[in-house]
C-alpha cells in the first residue's frame, strides 16, 4: 500500500512524525510493506511552490492507494488566486471523498464525565454550506453590496443518498441504529430532501432503527446522553460542528479520528485543526491522527480483502486504548507525556502486541 504523507501546518509536523512511526511499526509487525511517500502541502508548499497544493501533488496522490493529510491552517488561506487553496477541500472535492467518518468514544482509564459512549458521526463531505465546494468554478459566497453577503448551500439527492448509504452500511456493523440530524424545520426543502433520501435508503436496511433529531436540540441531547446514539448521519456543516463536540465530549478534540472516504479512495485526517496555540511545544495529542491512520489501513484492508491491514487497524485501536488506560498519553487526556514520548510508548506497545 502506497500512502502519500503530508504533515501540514501548526501541530501537523509533530503529530504526523509520531503517526508515521506508528504506521511503520504496524507495517513491520503485520507485514504490510507500507510505502510512505513524504511530500508537503499548506504553508510549506505555499512558500516553496507558490501554492498550498499543486496539480502535480494531486497526480501523485491519485496514483497512490491513500493519503494522510495533516491539519492545515485553512483560516490563513484566503485567496485561491494567490495559491491559497484549502488543501482539505481540494482533496475532498478532487478525489470525491463524500463520506467523512468521525468516531467518538470514551476510554477506560479516563474520567467519562457523561458516562461511557461509542458513536460515529457520518458527515456529508462534498457540498452543503461550504462555499468552496459548491460550484464548478469560484466560490458560492457573494458580496452583493459592501454590507450584504449571500452564501449558498447546495444539497443534491445523489449526495444525500450516498452519505445515507455509508451511514446505514456502517450501522449494520455496529448497533444498527441511525439518527438523522437536520434542520428541516427551517431548511424545509434542502433538509426535507436529506431526510427523505435517508429514509428511502434506510428501507433497504430493515434491521436498522431510524430516528431523526433537529440539530439544535441534538446539541442538548448529545451532551445529556451521548450513549443514546450509535451512527449519526448529517449534512456537511452540522457534521463538522457536531463531531468536534462529540470528540471533546469523549475527553479531547485530540482523540477524534477522521476518515474521508469515496468509492475508490480514502484520506486519513485529524478531526482537529492546526492548533497554532500549542504548535511546536511537544504537547499536542497525536491520537486523532494515529486513529485516522488506523482507519485508513482498515478501509484499505476491507476494500481489498487484506486481513493483515484489518488486523493492523484493530491493533492500533487497541494500542491507543491500552496506552490511555495505563496513563501513557498527553496531558489533555490526563497523562503527562509529550507528543514524542506518547508516540514512543504507542510504538513500544504495538511492537509487543
Ligand atoms: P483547532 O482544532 O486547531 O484547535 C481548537 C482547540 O483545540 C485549541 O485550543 C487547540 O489547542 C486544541 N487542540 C486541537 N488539536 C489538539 C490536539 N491534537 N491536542 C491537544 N489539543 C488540541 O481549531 P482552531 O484553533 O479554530 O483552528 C486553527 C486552524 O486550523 C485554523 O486555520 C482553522 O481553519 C484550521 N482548521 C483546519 C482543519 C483541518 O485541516 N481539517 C480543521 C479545523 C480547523
Amino acid at each position: 500500500m502506497k500512502i502519500v504523507v503530508l504533515p501540514g501546518d501548526g501541530i501537523g509536523p509533530e503529530t504526523m512524525a509520531v503517526t508515521v512511526d506508528v504506521l511503520q511499526a504496524a507495517s513491520h509487525r503485520f507485514g504490510l510493506n507500507l510505502d510512505l511517500d513524504h511530500d508537503i502541502a499548506g504553508h510549506e508548499s505555499l512558500k516553496r511552490h507558490g501554492a498550498t497544493v499543486t496539480p502535480e501533488l494531486l497526480a501523485k496522490v491519485k496514483a497512490a492507494d491513500g493519503l494522510m493529510l495533516g491539519p492545515m491552517a485553512t483560516y490563513d488561506f484566503k485567496d485561491e488566486a494567490r495559491g491559497e487553496i484549502n488543501p482539505s477541500k481540494y482533496f475532498r472535492k478532487s478525489l470525491d471523498l463524500h463520506a467523512n467518518i468521525r468516531p467518538a468514544r470514551t476510554y477506560p482509564g479516563m474520567t467519562a464525565r457523561l458516562g461511557e459512549f461509542d458513536l460515529v458521526v457520518v458527515r456529508e463531505n462534498t457540498e452543503g454550506f461550504y462555499a468552496d465546494r459548491n460550484v464548478e468554478s469560484g466560490g458560492s459566497e457573494m458580496l452583493i453590496t459592501p454590507d450584504v453577503v449571500v452564501s449558498l448551500r447546495r444539497i443534491t439527492r445523489q449526495c444525500c443518498e450516498r452519505i445515507a448509504r455509508s451511514a446505514f452500511e456502517l450501522a449494520m456493523t455496529r448497533k444498527k441504529h441511525v439518527t438523522i440530524v437536520h434542520k428541516a424545520n427551517v431548511l424545509k426543502i434542502g433538509d426535507g430532501m436529506f431526510i427523505d433520501a435517508c429514509q428511502r435508503i434506510g428501507r433497504e436496511f430493515p434491521d436498522v432503527a431510524i430516528d431523526d433529531v433537529i440539530v439544535d436540540a441534538m446539541m442538548a441531547h448529545v451532551v445529556r446522553a451521548p450513549q443514546k446514539y450509535d451512527v449519526i448521519v448529517t449534512t456537511n456543516m452540522f457534521g463538522d460542528i457536531l463531531s468536534d463536540l462529540t470528540a471533546e465530549l469523549s475527553g479531547s478534540l485530540g482523540l477524534g479520528g477522521s476518515l474521508n472516504a469515496g468509492s475508490d479512495y480514502a484520506m486519513g485526517q485529524a478531526a482537529h485543526g492546526s492548533a497554532p496555540d500549542i504548535a511546536g511545544q511537544n504537547i499536542a495529542n497525536p491520537i486523532s491522527l494515529i486513529l485516522s491512520a488506523g482507519m485508513l489501513l482498515g478501509w484499505y484492508g476491507q476494500r481489498n480483502g487484506k486481513q493483515a491491514f484489518i488486523d493492523a487497524a484493530a491493533a492500533i485501536d487497541r494500542t491507543i486504548a491500552d496506552a490511555i488506560a495505563a496513563g501513557e498519553c498527553t496531558r489533555d487526556v490526563g497523562g503527562s507525556l509529550g507528543t514524542r514520548e506518547a508516540g514512543a510508548a504507542f510504538v513500544a506497545r504495538l511492537q509487543a502486541a
